[in-house]
């Protein structure tokens, strides 16, 4: 599908940026997704006509705040994020990377336990953002084990139940977790992570360096992307092994994971159902 022209036209007529060809880019679950040549070269371009008017702000706000930690990390530069207006769709312009099937997947470990080095007072951030295209509540908590059951796992139960897709022993399931938390996660400074780090939001650019798109950034546990990082694989054990070389791992992680990635189970239950109802079930009930 071409790119429509009410978007190159808000382009050249807010940024100057003048368009010549548009390429579609696929891959991408939630948004159409474009190559752009421009008169400042070539751009990756990014719409969705559903999404809701701050989705490409906060997806731009993101980026600039990773961008902004100072780490070996490549994040791309944002030239443009547009709410939508009368004649167009919002949508974000940022650099277009080349991207190479491999790289140095150990400096990538090494690069993002430095972003985790970033630290905040609190756990959270001062803007709600959205998690795929779901919305995720970032208020802040002095405590992790109180930031990750009231601003993670509880608002996508309830999305879940309200839905239908999910019933009330759900919330029996996580109120015996919940009692353990404290326990169960070891305490941590709130860092700065992607949030959302599956193998589908880094790329590998020429030069062999990770680069990270799609953030859904906060102030949490570093061992939320860790998790995260393993629930559909796709990362390769040097990028463990570099991870370690700056912070190594505390005891137990292998048994956390399973309780941290019930945010993106519960991710996927609302956005897909299916198969993903009965394996949130079963983490769910595993602590009765
Ligand atoms: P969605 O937000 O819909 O998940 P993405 O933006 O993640 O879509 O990606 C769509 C496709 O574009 C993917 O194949 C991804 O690898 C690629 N991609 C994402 N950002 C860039 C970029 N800055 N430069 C080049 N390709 C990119």
């Amino acid at each position: 599908m071409a790119l429509p022209e009410s978007i190159t036209k808000r382009l050249s007529d807010d940024y100057s940026i003048t368009t010549d060809k548009s390429q579609p880019v696929s891959g991408g679950s939630i948004n159409r997704a474009y190559r752009i040549s421009t008169n400042e070269g070539d751009l990756f371009l990014k719409y969705n006509s559903d999404a809701p008017d701050d989705f490409f702000i906060r997806e731009a706000e993101g980026l600039k705040l990773l961008a902004s930690a100072s780490t070996e990390l490549r994040i791309p530069d944002v030239i443009a994020s547009c709410p939508p207006s009368d004649e167009s769709p919002g949508f974000l312009v940022i650099e277009f990377i080349n991207k190479e099937p491999s790289g140095n997947a150990e400096q990538f470990g090494a690069a993002l336990a430095g972003l985790h080095l970033t630290t905040a007072e609190k756990f959270g951030l001062n803007e709600d953002n959205y998690i795929g295209s779901l919305p995720q509540s970032n208020e802040y908590h002095s405590d992790w084990a109180s930031f990750f059951s009231e601003e993670r796992i509880k608002p996508q139960l309830k999305m879940a139940i309200d839905s239908g897709k999910m019933d009330q022993a759900a919330i029996s399931g996580w109120n015996k977790i919940s009692s353990k938390l404290n326990e169960l996660l070891p305490e941590t400074a709130p860092s700065l992570i992607h949030g959302d780090l599956w193998s589908g939001n880094y790329l590998y650019d020429n030069d062999g360096r990770a680069v990270l798109i799609d953030p859904a950034v906060y102030y949490g546990h570093p061992e939320m992307d860790l998790a995260f990082s393993k629930m559909f694989g796709g990362f390769s054990p040097e990028f463990y092994r570099g991870y370690e070389s700056v912070s190594p791992l505390e005891n137990g992680f292998d048994d956390r994971v399973p309780v941290y990635n019930l945010y993106p189970l519960l991710v996927h239950v609302n956005l897909f159902g299916g198969h993903y109802i009965s394996q949130a079930e079963s983490v769910l009930s595993q602590f009765s």
